[in-house]
């Protein structure tokens, strides 16, 4: 059978002298593993090899689930350009590759999310026009809160999960915590029924709690939620993302 979708490569490896295996996210199908053959060879129907961030529309050869699937056509989207401005910039190419190892192992094939697909595209292209590097370290965080959310991984950044007492009927100055083993925050009150935690500034607590002061968040605010949100990633993958340590050497 067939299969047509819209598709983002998120990662590229070679088979053969002339094949390459790609893990593409795609719109309604969700991530899938396909071999594309042929795909090296000078005069390739799918227009050359296939680079991380490839986009386009697809026709894939779907097979049992346990297998790769054959990938039969790709029409390019933006020209065949992809997302090539993205290498760029050392910097935004790192956000774009840690977004893209976090969605390859935080979904699963055929597991459709075309929500996070479409906040995954738009942060690709908001990155290759992002201005500077904390522009775009504000939409690879957006971009891993969408994922977690997409993921029904949200974690709680509204109320301390223990007691649900609000953020924003606290004393601001009071210390405020992250755990991942709960998935949210935790207040002073709590804290000590709780291990497994890292303490929060106030700064990135009311920042967590409403998105919106995210845009005009200052770069110690941002670095701490990276690195929050890093730490969380790596408790729930129970590994460290590859990608991570290019990203909190700002
Ligand atoms: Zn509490």
């Amino acid at each position: 059978m067939l299969t047509k979708d819209t598709a983002i490569c998120i990662r590229a490896v070679d088979y053969s002298e002339t094949s390459q295996i790609l893990t593409f996210f795609t719109r309604d199908t969700g991530k899938i593993g396909a071999i594309a053959k042929g795909s090296k060879r000078p005069k390739s129907s799918f227009g050359g090899p296939f680079e991380i961030f490839s986009y386009g529309k697809i026709v894939f050869a779907e097979s049992n689930k346990d297998k790769l699937s054959t990938l039969t056509e790709f029409d390019p989207s933006f020209g065949g350009a992809g997302f090539s401005t993205l290498s760029a910039n050392l910097f935004t190419l790192n956000c774009c590759l840690f977004g893209a190892e976090l969605l390859n192992k935080l979904t699963h094939d055929y597991d459709p999310h075309p929500q996070l697909f479409d906040d995954f595209l738009q942060f690709l292209q908001n990155a290759g026009e992002g201005s500077n590097n904390f522009e775009t370290l504000t939409l690879l965080i957006l971009f891993q809160l969408s994922l977690l959310k997409e993921t029904g991984l949200q974690p709680v950044l509204s109320h301390c999960v223990n007691c649900k007492t609000r953020h924003d009927k606290q004393d601001k100055r009071h210390e405020i915590y992250f755990s991942s083993s709960v998935n949210g925050l935790i207040c002073r009150d709590c804290e000590a029924a709780f291990p497994d935690k890292i303490r929060l500034s106030p700064n990135t607590a009311n920042c967590l709690s409403n998105l919106k002061l995210l845009t005009n968040a200052r770069e110690k605010t941002l670095i701490e939620i990276e690195k929050l949100l890093t730490y969380h990633f790596t408790e729930t993958l129970g590994h460290k993302p590859k990608m991570a340590k290019y990203i909190l050497q700002l």
